[in-house]
């Protein structure tokens, strides 16, 4: 029996399915899938606060079904994470981000490309040399990367991911703890891994105008990313008041649908353009 996976907004002009609920992608069409080309890649901007200039853009996964449709990472991250194939998945998405990175270098946008990493994919060592190296065969040098990791699971892996993290940022690379807030190791590993970034979960930033427990983790998760120099992202702003909030709290940049979603790599070159981030 397929499993079920809920959608929260997945919009449909990027998905073309519903809301509501989506079928999990199989083993078979995954595997299949990973070596035919079904890896796409959307690319969301990051802006600064309150100038709207581009920061930098977040690379986040899709599948491109045989028909066309794309899928959103919740109907396929499990399945691949599950089954020994996030390194496959891991280097793709990579390879397609740096690429588009580079292909906007030449057209006059040198802009940071922020990377998700799942914890099963920070457990080798040759993944430094493999990151640097595919950047750098680009023309893409690691100061331009940010890796983003959710804090859920990376308590259980104690030392390989802290050792490969530690050695990316030692090589440039900024490194963001993605989702803050969401897990119970927040403050662990704030203490222990050489993050650049904390990105605060939709979540709070949702529920702050409106909510009083909300709001005081907002204020707390700054207050506590300032201390630690930090900068500070806010993730999933979608409305002109969450906006200002962010603002009036001094939050630094901001990702989410009320200044864009995720889109191609051309069309975020076209967006940036409009935007008025495009010198060249
Ligand atoms: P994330 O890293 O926290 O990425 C942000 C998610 O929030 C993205 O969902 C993005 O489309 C969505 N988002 C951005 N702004 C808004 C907004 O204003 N409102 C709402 N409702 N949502 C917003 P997406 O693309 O479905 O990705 C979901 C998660 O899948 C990501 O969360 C990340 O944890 C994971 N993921 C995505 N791409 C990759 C990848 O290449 N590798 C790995 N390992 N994980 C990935
Ligand atoms: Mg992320
Ligand atoms: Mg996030
Ligand atoms: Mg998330």
């Amino acid at each position: 029996e397929p499993l079920k996976v809920l959608l929260d907004r997945f919009d449909a002009q990027q998905s073309g399915s519903r809301r509501g609920s989506i079928t999990l992608l199989t083993l078979d069409t995954v595997r299949n899938g990973l070596q035919n080309g079904c890896i796409d890649v959307f690319f969301q901007p990051k802006v600064t606060v309150p100038d709207r200039r581009l920061a930098g853009v977040e690379a986040l996964v899709r599948w491109r079904a045989e028909d066309g449709r794309l899928i959103p990472p919740i109907a396929f991250l499990p399945v691949v994470e599950e089954n020994g194939l996030i390194d496959e998945l891991t280097a793709q998405v990579f390879q397609i981000a740096v690429s588009a990175a580079a292909g906007w270098v030449k057209d006059g946008l040198n802009i940071k490309v922020a990377v998700n990493f799942s914890v099963e994919s920070l457990n080798r060592f040759d993944l430094v040399d493999f990151l640097i190296d595919t950047a750098r065969e680009k023309g893409i040098d690691p100061d331009k990367l940010i890796l983003e990791v959710t804090e859920s699971r990376i308590m259980e892996e104690v030392t390989t991911p802290l050792e490969i993290l530690t050695r990316l940022r030692i090589k440039g690379a900024g490194l963001a703890i993605d989702d803050f807030g969401t897990g119970a190791s927040s403050m662990q590993q704030l203490k222990r891994i050489p993050f650049t970034e904390l990105k605060i979960d939709r979540a709070f930033v949702a529920g702050a105008p409106t909510d009083d427990e909300a709001r005081a983790m907002l204020e707390s998760s700054i207050a506590l990313a300032k201390k630690l120099d930090l900068s500070i992202v806010a993730e999933g702003v979608e409305t002109q008041e969450e906006w200002d909030l962010i603002e009036s709290l001094g939050v630094e940049i901001v990702q989410g649908y009320f200044i864009a979603k995720p889109m191609p790599a051309d069309e975020l070159l076209a967006w940036a353009r409009a935007n008025g981030d495009v010198t060249a």
